[in-house]
């Protein structure tokens, strides 16, 4: 195991299966890094851990974001990582230097999703995946469904710049859950025990929405459950599954999607739904 601050160290780690994380690692991140393990066989396992300045809007939690280096360092070994690249600011983005942000692929501005209620968010992804890729070099990069619109974006924006990273496969990973279906996250830390329980109904309301026969229904069932757990609502929709553009019925692969806030602490989830994967 090592943990490497500086770029030209990742050289010799190159061509294996990469986890990109800003830390405060949970059970979903090391599942994550076990399916790189199972990916990578003999090749490294790499993970990152950087919070990344860039896809956080002005308010929103980049400063109180939780810490934890060491801690992480010894789940991630457990769970299988070769390499912890854990970079200063100044390594990601050398004063000076511009590292730029690739051209955002549709999913990245057209939904109205997270990039309407987080406009510069996925600039900010775009950007800090840009750069790890181009550091790592990996073959597999590992993704959670838990972030579905992320996931899209990064999928979209690879194969918009291939030849870039040659060969690199992005491998999407289901979302692991609380016991009770909570998705797990690092936001979770935020939540105070009566959140925790309120917390519930993202789930709840996914699950009921999947007993109703079309996207609006679907939609409306979700958005009634959340408003009267108390969340203050950003959207509770159905999309199609890879361009998140609105669908009318269902006859393509959907998902169900969700951002609520609860107070200053900001859930988001998703699942499959209409009966497709
Ligand atoms: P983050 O540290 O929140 O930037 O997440 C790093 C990676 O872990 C992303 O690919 C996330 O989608 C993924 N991830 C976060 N939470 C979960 C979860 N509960 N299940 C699966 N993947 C997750």
């Amino acid at each position: 195991m090592t943990v490497i601050g500086q770029s030209h160290e990742l050289e010799r780690h190159a061509r294996g299966a990469f986890v990109p994380t800003m830390g405060a690692l949970h059970e979903g991140h090391l599942t994550l890094i076990r399916r790189a393990k199972n990916l990578a066989g003999n090749a490294p396992v790499v993970v990152s851990i950087f919070v990344n300045p860039t896809q956080f809007g002005p308010g929103e939690d980049f400063s109180k974001y939780p810490r934890m280096l060491v801690k992480d360092v010894e789940l991630a070994m457990a769970a299988g990582a070769d390499v912890i690249f854990a970079p200063e600011a100044t390594t990601m983005y050398p004063p000076g230097q511009n590292v730029e942000t690739p051209p955002l692929p549709d999913v990245a501005t057209k939904p109205k999703l997270e990039d309407a209620f987080r406009p510069t968010h996925f600039a900010g992804v775009c950007q800090v995946v840009a750069r790890l890729f181009d550091l790592v070099k990996p073959r597999w990069a590992v993704f959670g469904e838990k972030d579905w619109q992320q996931l899209q974006v990064i999928t979209a924006m690879v194969e918009q710049q291939r030849p870039r990273w040659e060969d690199l496969e992005i491998v999407p990973h289901p979302t692991v859950r609380e016991r009770d279906g909570l998705a797990m996250s690092s936001r979770n830390a935020y939540l105070n025990s009566s959140q925790r329980k309120q917390a519930l109904a993202l789930w709840r309301a996914m699950s009921e929405a999947k007993q109703e026969k079309s996207p609006a229904q679907a939609e409306l069932v979700m958005r009634t459950i959340l408003d009267e757990s108390g969340f203050v609502v950003d959207y509770t929709v159905v999309r199609d599954a890879a361009t998140l553009l609105p669908i009318d019925r269902y006859d393509q692969p959907a998902r169900a999607l969700i951002a609520a806030r609860l107070e200053n602490v900001r859930l988001i989830d998703n699942a499959s739904i209409g009966g497709k994967p």
